[in-house]
C-alpha cells in the first residue's frame, strides 16, 4: 500500500489566551494555584447564573479566522451541547453548532512531496473548556478520579481541518503552522500544559474510519497515526476489516487503544443558548489587523538576509527561534547573516532540542560573539561546536555563563596557523607515526590522504583549519619524499 492511501483529517482544540475565562471574570492564570481555586457560580455552572461573553476572546477567534484565510460569518449564534460527564459541570457545554463563527479558510504546509500545499478546513468555533479529571491509578484501573474545575469555562477554538493530510508526518507539519500562525497572532500560548488537544481521524483509502480522541501533544499525533497505520495495514493484510471506532491514545506506550465504550453518533440535543445572543461581527471582523504571520516573515527572510528557503522555513517556524535570528543580526551585523542562519536552524536547534532547552535561554549577544569568532577565523566550526557546549551546559546548570572569548582561552581552542609551529609538528609526527599510510598516499591510493589529515586534526583537536591543514600535509608530504 502506498502512502497516498492515507487520508488524515484533524479537530484541533487551541485555548485562547485570554486574562479572563469565556463567560466569567474568573482569572485563566491558575497554574500556581490549587485545584478549584479559579472558579465562581458562572463557571461552576450553578443554577441562575447568566454568562457574560468575553469580547477579547471573540477578537482572538477572529483574528486566527483572518489568518487563516476563512470566511468570518456576519452573524453566528451560540448553542448548548448537552452531555452529562463529571468535568462539565453545567451537563451541557456552551459552543456553536450550526452556526459557526468561520468557515473555510486554509493552512498552508510543506507536502511531503516538497510542494506548498493548501489544506483546507471545514470551520472555526468558539466554546468553553470543561473541567479536568483527575485520575488516581491508572486509567484502565483507577480507584477515583478527582474533578478540578479551574479549567472550566478557558476559551477555545475548536479548528476543523477536511480529511487532506496523506501521512502522519504531514499531520505534524499542520499543527507546527497552525502553532506558528496561533504564537504570531499573540493569541495562544503554546508552553502552556494541555492548551492544545487533537482528535485525529484517519482512514486507509476504501476502509472504514477511525478516530484516535484527545491527544495532548504534537508528537504525540505524529506517533498515534503511525502506530494507526501500521495496525490498520497489518488488519487488511490478513484479511479482517478495520471497524469504525474511537480510539485513545496512550502517550506513554505509544499505541492507541479501543475505548470501551463504542461511541454512537451521539444525540446531544443541540438548542440555541437561550442567555446569549447572536454573535455580530460584520463591522467589527473589518478593524482586526494581522500582524506579520509565518509565510510573509519566512519571503522577508529570504529577502532581506539572503536566507536559503530551508533555512527561513525552520527560522520562522517558531516565533521565537524568528526573534532570536532578528536579535542576533540586529544593527550592523549583516555579514553574519548566513552564518547566524545555519548556526541557528541547523546547529544551536540541534544542541538545545537534545537537552530539551527553549531557545528563551540564549543570550542572542552571546551567541553573535560566538558568530564573530567564527567569522574572524579565530576558531574552527568544530570549536565552536565545543564553545556552544559549554554555554548551554553552563546555562543548564544554573552557572554563570562565560563569554565565548572567555571558553575560548580556557580550552585552548583558538585556531592553529601555519606559522604556528605546532601545527607543522603535528604533521610531522603523524608523517612519522604513519608510514604505510604514507606509502599507500604515495602509491596513489585514495583516502590516505584524508586519513592523515584526520589523524592531525585529532592530535590538534580540531583547532586547525580543515583546508590548510591539507595543503600543509600535501606540501609535508612532498618535501619528505625521496
Ligand atoms: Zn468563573
Ligand atoms: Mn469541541
Amino acid at each position: 500500500m502506498i502512502d497516498a492511501d492515507i487520508i488524515v483529517g484533524l479537530e484541533v482544540h487551541c485555548q485562547l489566551d485570554t486574562k479572563s475565562k469565556l463567560f466569567c471574570g474568573c482569572s485563566t492564570d491558575y497554574r500556581d494555584d490549587g485545584p478549584n481555586t479559579h472558579v465562581c457560580p458562572v463557571c461552576l455552572g450553578l443554577p441562575g447564573t447568566m454568562p457574560a461573553l468575553n469580547r477579547r476572546a471573540i477578537e482572538y477567534a477572529m483574528r486566527v479566522a483572518k489568518a487563516l484565510n476563512c470566511t468570518v460569518i456576519p452573524e453566528s449564534e451560540f448553542s448548548r451541547k448537552n452531555y452529562f460527564y463529571p468535568d462539565l459541570d453545567k451537563a451541557y457545554q456552551i459552543t456553536q453548532y450550526d452556526k459557526p463563527l468561520a468557515e473555510g479558510g486554509y493552512v498552508e504546509i510543506e507536502g511531503d512531496d516538497g510542494k506548498e500545499r493548501k489544506i483546507q478546513l471545514t470551520r472555526i468555533h468558539v466554546e468553553e473548556d470543561p473541567g479536568r479529571l483527575v485520575h488516581m491509578g491508572n486509567a484502565e484501573r483507577g480507584r477515583y478520579s478527582l474533578v478540578d474545575y479551574n479549567r472550566a469555562g478557558i476559551p477555545l477554538i475548536e479548528i476543523v481541518s477536511e480529511p487532506e493530510m496523506r501521512s502522519p508526518k504531514e499531520a505534524r507539519k499542520f499543527l507546527n503552522k497552525l502553532r506558528a500562525t496561533l504564537e504570531y497572532l499573540g493569541v495562544f500560548d503554546s508552553e502552556k500544559e494541555g492548551s492544545l488537544r487533537v482528535d485525529a481521524n484517519i482512514s486507509l483509502r476504501g476502509s472504514e474510519r477511525v478516530e484516535i480522541k484527545n491527544i495532548t501533544s504534537y508528537k504525540g499525533v505524529e506517533k498515534g497515526l503511525t502506530f494507526e497505520v501500521t495496525r490498520q495495514k497489518n488488519l487488511i493484510r490478513r484479511g479482517l476489516t478495520v471497524e469504525r471506532e474511537t480510539r485513545h491514545y496512550l502517550e506513554a506506550r505509544g499505541i492507541t487503544q479501543s475505548a470501551r465504550s463504542k461511541e454512537m453518533e451521539n444525540d446531544y440535543r443541540y438548542f440555541p443558548e437561550p442567555d446569549l445572543r447572536p454573535l455580530r461581527v460584520q463591522s467589527w471582523v473589518k478593524e482586526i489587523v494581522l500582524p506579520e504571520l509565518p509565510n510573509a516573515r519566512r519571503e522577508r527572510f529570504v529577502a532581506q538576509y539572503s536566507c536559503s528557503l530551508n533555512h527561513a522555513r525552520t527560522l520562522t517556524g517558531e516565533l521565537k527561534m524568528a526573534n532570536f535570528f532578528e536579535a542576533v543580526v540586529a544593527d550592523d551585523r549583516k555579514g553574519i547573516c548566513s552564518l547566524a542562519a545555519t548556526w541557528i536552524a541547523d546547529t544551536l536547534a540541534g544542541e538545545l532540542n537534545y537537552r530539551d532547552m527553549g531557545i528563551d535561554a540564549v543570550d542572542p549577544q552571546r551567541f553573535c560573539g560566538l558568530l564573530v569568532l567564527l567569522k574572524g577565523g579565530t576558531i574552527t566550526d568544530k570549536s565552536g561546536i565545543e564553545v556552544l557546549r559549554v554555554m548551554l551546559d553552563e546555562q543548564l546548570k544554573g552557572e554563570t555563563v562565560e563569554a565565548p572569548e572567555t571558553i575560548v582561552v580556557r580550552l585552548n581552542l583558538a585556531k592553529t596557523t601555519g606559522d604556528d609551529g605546532a601545527l607543522l609538528a603535528a604533521v610531522k609526527e603523524v608523517i612519522t607515526e604513519n608510514p604505510k599510510a604514507v606509502e599507500d598516499y604515495r602509491a596513489g591510493k585514495n583516502g590516505a590522504l584524508n586519513f592523515l589529515v584526520g589523524q592531525t586534526m585529532k592530535k590538534t583537536r580540531g583547532r586547525a583549519d580543515p583546508g590548510e591543514l591539507n595543503r600543509m600535509m600535501v606540501a609535508a608530504l612532498r618535501d619528505t619524499e625521496q
